[in-house]
């Protein structure tokens, strides 16, 4: 969990270190098409910007699997990722890239869908095991990385 207290926080004032790990399983993960190898192991600095928008750098690091979009095989990455969040409750602010809203008057928050994001952000939505995979046949579902088929030359099915 990482949780923190923004009440804790003033503008100008001392930066909060966030450290954590969540779990694989974390709810935070939830309905996030990637598979967690690792804990995700999260450190930091929070400190508030101004009243209600605070400022969150951090380093995630992780170990994700997923699949190659074309022939289905595993593939694992490292995560190890910098970013920057800007957490507001202000909307203006929370238009930018790389902003989340807040609730008015948010007193503690639970930071788990920050990284959630930020992994989501980092690991490609179409991953591919090499550049050029050939992917399976659409036929037959061979791996035409391994091997050709009888199927080829066949023009697609419309
Ligand atoms: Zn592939
Ligand atoms: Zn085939």
């Amino acid at each position: 969990m990482l949780r923190v207290d923004l009440r804790s926080l003033r503008p100008g004032g001392a930066a909060l270190q966030t450290e954590g790990s969540l779990l694989p399983g974390d709810p935070a993960f939830e309905g996030l098409d990637l598979h967690l190898e690792r804990p995700v192991s999260v450190r930091g600095a929070l400190h508030a910007a101004n009243r209600g928008t605070y400022v969150w750098d951090g380093e995630i690091t992780t170990r994700v699997a997923s699949e190659c979009r074309r022939c289905l095989a595993r593939i694992a990455s490292e995560v190890d990722t910098e970013f920057r969040a800007i957490l507001s409750s202000d909307p203006a602010i929370a238009d930018d890239p790389g902003a989340y809203l807040l609730p008015e008057d948010s007193a503690v928050l639970d930071l788990g869908f920050v990284v959630r994001e930020e992994i989501a952000l980092t690991v490609p939505p179409f991953p591919l095991c090499r550049e050029g995979c050939a992917g399976l046949c659409p036929h037959c579902g061979t791996d035409l990385n391994q091997e050709t088929c009888q199927c080829a030359g066949t023009p697609e099915p419309r």
